[in-house]
């Protein structure tokens, strides 16, 4: 499974400009998941200014949600050059959102590492509710 989600993810990566404005893109960093049921799902980041946008992660998520799936397998995101990149801080944090069994997500960090989410987020708030 691995494979296949590097594969979606490098598929749909690939930066391009925005409304004409140098600091407007997307598709810098694209990701991939599959579900517990089995399902892939792709999504790609959006860079625009005054802050907004979001991450490759949060697309694939909304693609899931759609869908009524919300417990994730596996991760992966990697830039537009093919890198594999860990998910950033807030990422971690909403894939624990959106379901707390999440927290054994398989999160591919390196082409030769996959961590656990619970590494990457050791200590949650939600552990004192
Ligand atoms: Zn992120």
């Amino acid at each position: 499974m691995k494979e296949i989600l590097i594969q979606r993810a490098k598929e749909i990566a690939g930066s391009f400009k925005l409304n004409g404005f140098e600091f407007n893109s997307a598709g810098t960093v694209a990701a991939a998941l599959v579900t517990k049921d089995g399902n892939v799902y792709t999504g790609i980041c959006i860079d625009v200014a005054c802050s907004m946008g979001f991450c490759a992660e949060h697309a694939a998520i909304a693609e899931m949600l759609k869908n009524r799936e919300t417990q994730i397998e596996m991760v992966v995101a990697l830039t537009d050059k093919g890198n594999i990149i860990p998910p950033c801080g807030r990422c971690r944090e909403f894939l624990f959102q959106v379901d707390r069994r999440n927290i054994d997500t398989k999160v591919i960090v390196s082409e030769t590492e996959i961590l656990p989410l619970k590494e990457l987020l050791p200590k949650t708030w939600a552990d004192v509710f």
